[in-house]
């Protein structure tokens, strides 16, 4: 149980989204896409930094920040958030931080809660567990796919140092974080699919990222 609540009212509103580090997922970009009604590709071009370490398997993908001497989110403004309703995963589960781990066929969850001393959150009275927390910051399919995300990242053939090429960083990439290029790409046969492609699947951007999911595990470990 703790207690916390976020609102405009707080005098540190907005502070939590400034310098910070905001690690997007795979269902984040699909939500950004929404928001913003830009493409896959556009929003890559304006809004998503790509990193990949030496010591990384997979590529990592941010949320640009700001050069406002705040390091502020692209998103946020005196009013807020200005993509409330698609934010990504991390915004809406904060305080909490959720981590995952792959156990042989499952994917198992642990919690942290993040009481950070310029948050004023934790000075309302609203009570939650994290179950309830999770439900009202609707995170539910966030989760759902992240923990799909997460069954690749952490495969046991990963785990024991598999390696992906240049070209399976680029699938990786395609499949996962830029839907629309996928898409077009399946359609057009620029790609060949090691699986049926399912009716519909190109009309509904959560079935098409499910199935980019598949697509990488077919691909990579030919489960
Ligand atoms: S996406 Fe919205 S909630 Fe998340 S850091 Fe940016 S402004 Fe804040
Ligand atoms: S620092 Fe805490 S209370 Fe303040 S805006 Fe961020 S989440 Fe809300």
């Amino acid at each position: 149980m703790f207690s916390f609540l976020c609102h405009n009212r707080v005098s540190c509103f907005t502070h939590c989204c400034r310098e910070l580090e905001l690690a997007l997922t795979p269902y984040d970009v699909l939500r950004l896409r929404l928001a913003t009604g830009l493409s896959s590709t556009e929003l890559h071009d304006r809004y998503i930094i790509e990193e990949l370490d030496p010591e990384d398997v997979f590529p990592r993908y941010y949320l640009t920040m700001v050069d406002d001497g705040k390091a502020s989110c692209v998103f946020v403004n005196a009013r807020g958030c200005q993509i409330y309703r698609h934010r990504p995963g991390a915004c809406r589960t904060y305080p909490l931080g959720r981590g995952t781990r792959r156990e042989q066929d499952r994917v198992s969850e642990q919690f942290i809660l993040l009481r950070e001393t310029h948050c004023q959150g934790f000075q309302e009275k609203a009570v939650h567990t994290v179950e309830s927390f999770m439900k009202s910051q609707e995170l539910e399919p966030f989760n759902r796919f992240n923990d799909r995300l997460t069954a690749i990242t952490q495969h046991p053939q990963i785990k024991e140092g598999k390696q992906l090429t240049d070209a399976q960083r680029t699938l990786y990439k395609l499949a996962l974080y830029d839907l629309d290029s996928f898409r077009s790409q399946l359609n057009d046969k620029h790609i060949a699919s090691p699986l049926d492609i399912p009716e519909g699947v190109f009309e509904d951007d959560e079935r098409l990222l499910e199935f980019g999911l598949d697509f990488i595990e077919k691909q990579f470990f030919d489960r």
